[in-house]
């Protein structure tokens, strides 16, 4: 299992280095930090972004990679996951297990012999240490099977290993945060354009969660993909239980909003340059009105007495007047 960050591409240069015939599993679970970017500003379909991932990986590995979309059924994992969530609201011990439980189906059907990770032991507070990866073995129904070159030499030696696929002499012992050995390692095997940490996963984003838990607050209905991409965009504004405003903070974040949100009521201002505002549920007047005013404010105009604001409902478009917002008004209704 690859995930594009700098561990999984050292797991494949050292099995590839034992002579081992692999074959790579990305996984798109929808919140990948680096693919909603590329949803937004520059309105690619997951379909598009796996068809270029795959290909990254494949002319940086020398593998065939599979990347496979599991966004859809990923939701479902964040309604309440059995291992709780982390600080934030990464599941990511289900998370783990979901994954795996998916490469093992995989393994099984393809009759390859093991699924193996970059994990290293006691690397991350949630899912790496030894109790969770003991745990996430097992619950995958990989138990024997999953093995972690990196860190193998810590852990109890694994089917392949016991059959003599796989050399544990070879394999290494690395633990903990710092990242010093995975960096030499890393020299010495010559790779180089690998993922930072920080390009990682939204769900351990302490701004997403807090707009991501401030829906499912406010919906019946289940989450959607199109929901997921959307908060990870632009300014949240509550106006109300049942009305939420989403504003655009450049042009690109204006056009995802024009061209994936246009069926709802859209806003933007007449005589200065400005956002792209769209509204979420059913606004009465006044909540419009609060709509245009903080479209108002930011734009250009914010320091005008009052500004001309569009307003686009389905095929109407009327004309709004309207003071920009005060300060005092943005922090109440900010999520
Ligand atoms: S950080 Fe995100 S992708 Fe990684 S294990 Fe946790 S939930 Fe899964």
């Amino acid at each position: 299992m690859i995930s594009g960050g700098l561990d999984s591409l050292l797991a494949v240069a050292l099995l590839r280095e034992l002579g081992v015939d692999v074959t790579g599993l990305h996984f798109l679970n929808g919140f990948g930090a680096g693919s909603l970017r590329k949803r937004v500003c520059e309105s690619r379909s997951i379909e598009e972004i796996a068809a270029e991932e795959k290909e990254r990986f494949e002319s940086m590995l020398g593998i065939p990679v599979r990347v496979i979309d599991v966004s859809e059924e990923f939701l479902e994992l964040l309604v309440s996951p059995r291992f709780g969530f982390g600080k934030n609201i990464n599941p990511c011990i289900d998370c783990r297990i979901f994954l795996l439980g998916k490469a093992r189906e995989i393994m099984e059907g393809e009759g390859f012999d093991f699924v193996f990770t970059g994990e290293v032991l006691g690397q991350r507070p949630m899912s790496q240490y030894l109790r969770a990866m003991r745990q996430v073995e097992k619950e995958s129904g990989l138990s024997g099977r999953l093995l972690r070159p990196l860190c193998a030499r810590l852990l109890a030696a694994t089917e392949p290993e016991k059959e003599g696929l796989i050399d544990r002499e070879k394999l290494l012992d690395i633990q903990g945060r710092s990242r010093k050995r995975q960096m030499a390692l890393a020299d010495e095997l010559g790779i180089e354009d690998y993922d930072t940490p920080a390009g990682g996963c939204t769900l351990t984003d302490e701004n997403y969660a807090r707009k991501y838990l401030d829906l499912t607050g406010h919906i019946d209905s289940a989450v959607t993909c199109e929901d997921t991409v959307l908060l990870s965009m632009g300014r949240h504004l509550r106006l109300s239980g049942g009305v939420k405003i989403v504003v655009g903070r450049h042009e690109l974040e204006n056009n995802y909003l024009e061209s994936q949100w246009g069926g709802n009521v859209l806003l933007t201002t007449l005589d200065h340059p400005g956002p792209t505002t769209v509204v979420i549920g059913d606004p009465s007047e006044e909540e419009l009105l609060q709509a245009a005013a903080v479209t108002a404010r930011y734009s250009d105009g914010k320091r005008e007495a009052s500004v001309r604001v569009s307003v686009t409902s389905g095929g109407d478009v009327r004309e709004m007047e309207v003071a920009p917002a005060s300060d005092a008004d943005l922090d109440r209704w900010r999520v």
